[in-house]
């Protein structure tokens, strides 16, 4: 059994997983279910983060991740973000990489700069 906090809304539910079944208890909504067995099977995480940019009021320019991506592989996204420098302007939605390390996730901009 493996024990967690539901991080889906501010009420924090206690959640057991059972990692053979994958049955959730604790959870006081089907979204809670929903995240811990993914949690268990398929833990994924939004991206989020800064890159360099050139051109603008600020040297770091924000980023995330258009959806969530394999928890395990958040390390390696990020250290792929080091090897980016924006040129300005970018506008927020702007894509930063596409299908970064093949994920079929794009990382984009969060902000005009
Ligand atoms: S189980 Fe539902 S109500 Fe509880 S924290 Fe998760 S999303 Fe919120």
């Amino acid at each position: 059994m493996a024990e967690m906090v539901c991080i889906v809304c501010p009420r924090g539910c206690r959640l057991t997983v059972d990692e053979a079944s994958g049955a959730v208890t604790g959870n006081s909504c089907p979204r809670g279910e929903a995240y811990g067995r993914s949690e268990i099977l398929d833990p994924r995480r939004v991206y989020t983060g800064t890159v360099r940019i050139n051109g603008a009021a600020l040297p770091r320019c924000p980023v995330k991740s258009s959806a969530p991506i394999k928890k395990p592989l958040i390390m390696d996204v990020s250290r792929q973000m080091d090897k980016v420098t924006l040129s300005s302007p970018v506008k927020r939605g702007d894509v930063a990489i596409k299908n970064v390390l093949g994920t079929g996730v794009d990382i984009i901009v969060t902000r005009d700069m």
